[in-house]
């Protein structure tokens, strides 16, 4: 089942985002331009891929996709180059991820859509069509300054409140043919981290598990099977904070905290910190990571 919103207006929050793409489309609709190069920033599964075909689509051109981390170098990206068609769009998810020799490459490419390579030991530069780069990032900030630069439109998406998720989950319910009052549904938001990749996992565990046990309607123990709570942290979240909590009045940096709790670093600063960050139960600073005021567990 495909729950990803394929136009603008299928698009549910983000609304300032979207209409400022909507009107960026727009201009490069009349009359028919490519649009410039978008970076779209923010943490996992809040719709940065979505937006990214969206645009594609209401531009109503092709997109290829490539994820940044399986790019090693030059030769990883000249496939894609060379596939692209006048105005298309090329997606590159995780592009934080590029070698520096590849965004190096990039730079020409971005700017004037040339590509300098070296035939048989003689430099040459290649013209390929207009196109629009569309890069994701969870981490912005790790792109070199030229690069971010050449990147018209940068717009970062925000956590979705658990209103907005709630009136996103009712869509998908429809979608997903499950049967739901509103108030367990803005329950189930409010354990979805204003995450719309994990509001849609939420749905897809109600509808698994009030399947298989049709009398059961307890949020509490629906979840709590899954060890998730009314907050939506999971184990790997309550551990961190199990941490910080042991740790008081001792900041632990990136590296203490992985060892501390067996969690990748990457995911540490990806997946979990954002969120507990934007919900004011940690507070990252010089010295390392402590427990915020919003710590409610
Ligand atoms: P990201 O690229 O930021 O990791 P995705 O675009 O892959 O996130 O979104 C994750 C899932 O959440 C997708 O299945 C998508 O359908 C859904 N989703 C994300 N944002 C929205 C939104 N604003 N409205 C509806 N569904 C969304």
């Amino acid at each position: 089942m495909n729950l990803r919103p394929q136009k603008f207006d299928d698009i549910i929050g983000q609304d300032d985002v979207v209409e400022r793409l909507r009107i960026s489309v727009f201009g490069c609709k009349n009359p028919v331009a490519s649009m410039p190069h978008v970076l779209i920033d923010g943490p996992p599964g809040l719709g940065k891929t979505t937006i990214a075909s969206a645009i594609a689509s209401e531009l109503g051109v092709n997109m290829y996709t490539v994820n940044a981390a399986n790019v090693r170098n030059i030769k990883g990206i000249l496939p894609y180059l060379m596939t692209m068609t006048l105005n298309s769009v090329l997606f590159i998810d995780e592009i934080h991820r590029l070698p520096k020799i590849v965004e190096e490459f990039l730079y020409p490419v971005m700017e004037d859509f040339k590509m300098g390579l070296v035939i048989e030991g003689d430099p040459e530069s290649i013209d390929i069509p207009h196109f629009t780069m569309v890069g994701a990032t969870t981490s912005g900030g790790s792109l070199s300054q030229p690069f971010y630069d050449r990147f018209t439109i940068k717009e970062h998406l925000s956590f979705y409140t658990s209103n907005v998720l709630a009136k996103l989950a009712r869509s998908n319910c429809d979608s997903m043919n499950i049967d739901i009052s509103d108030e367990d549904l803005l329950n189930i938001a409010h354990r979805s981290k204003g995450t719309p990749r994990i509001l849609n996992a939420r749905l897809q565990w109600y509808k698994s598990y009030t399947s298989f046990y049709p009398e059961e309607k307890s949020l509490e123990k629906i979840f709590g099977m899954q060890g998730i709570d009314k907050n939506g942290f999971d184990e790997n979240d309550k551990k961190y904070l199990d941490i910080l909590q042991k740790n008081r009045g001792n900041p632990l940096g990136l590296k203490a905290m992985s060892s501390l709790t067996g969690i990748a670093m990457e995911t540490i600063e990806n997946s979990i910190e954002p969120y507990m960050i934007r919900k004011g139960y940690v507070r990252r600073t010089q010295r390392g990571r402590v427990l915020g005021k919003g710590n409610g567990v």
